[in-house]
């Protein structure tokens, strides 16, 4: 089973990583429009994804969270806002979603895969954290002693990002955007093969091409951006769906993966 997911926030990027002014409506609008364009991308191809949410942009796009509910997408937490957390934010995150997607939110990922709290996590209701890229990423952190699948504490049950067998290789957004996709596609049929499933994630801005300057953004950020994700992507999902690999919710793979192990 792949597990596609999506994190869609305000794209607060440009302004916090890279100090372009670029104000919330920029950053609402461009992640909108990529929000629209994923999900005409899953329902062309008939599939379901977890789309990992902050409040700050559900009670700014209510409409399209609506849509991705409706849609039967699954719909989790990316925290309150993208560029700031506290502690309360785990169960007001959770309250104002499950206001306006009106559904129930069991999975949480925390902004830039920052730590978690996984007591508080439990506390707030969650069942499941996605928080963990079990790799090495140069300047934002080290987890190479981290189980590589799927495992759970005594609080919550958390799915690590998928990374390849051996060397640890994330297959993440930023990795589909910078090596071949006959490269990506290779690599994430060798992960299947011996992890069962892959979990990949992707943001809404990806979608929309970033090589305008005043994103600010550097090449290896914005290559692929855009039209050529859409088309990489579709090609990704073809690949695999020609080989009857099942893409599903996050939800549904650990409600089913007892039966699959
Ligand atoms: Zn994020």
């Amino acid at each position: 089973m792949i597990l596609l997911s999506f994190d869609i926030e305000e794209f607060d990027v440009p302004a916090v990583e890279y100090g372009m002014p670029f104000s919330f409506e920029e950053q609402m609008d461009t992640s909108i429009r990529g929000t629209r364009t994923i999900l005409s991308v899953l329902k062309n191809k008939h599939i379901k994804a977890t789309f990992f949410c902050t409040a700050n942009f559900a009670i700014h796009a209510p409409k399209i969270v609506q849509q991705i509910v409706a849609e039967g997408h699954e719909l989790a937490s990316h925290g309150y806002y993208h560029s700031s957390f506290k502690n309360e934010d785990y169960k007001k995150s959770k309250t104002e979603l499950e206001r306006i997607g009106n559904t129930k939110i069991k999975g949480f990922r925390m902004a830039r895969m920052m730590p978690v709290n996984y007591e508080l996590m439990q506390q707030a209701g969650y069942t499941y954290d996605s928080s963990l890229n079990p790799t090495f990423i140069p300047g934002r952190y080290n987890h190479l002693t981290s189980p590589k699948t799927v495992f759970s504490n005594p609080y919550v049950t958390i799915l690590p990002s998928s990374v390849t067998p051996l060397v640890r290789f994330p297959l993440f957004w930023l990795s589909f955007h910078n090596i071949p996709l006959k490269l990506f596609k290779w690599l994430s049929q060798r992960t299947l093969a011996k992890h069962g499933y892959l979990n990949i994630y992707f943001h809404p801005w990806e979608f929309v091409s970033l090589h305008d300057a005043t994103y600010g953004l550097p090449f290896y950020f914005k290559n692929k951006s855009g039209d050529k994700m859409v088309q990489e992507l579709g090609s990704f999902i073809d690949f695999f769906k020609s080989k009857d690999v099942e893409f599903n919710t996050i939800s549904h793979f650990l409600k089913h993966r007892k039966v699959l192990t």
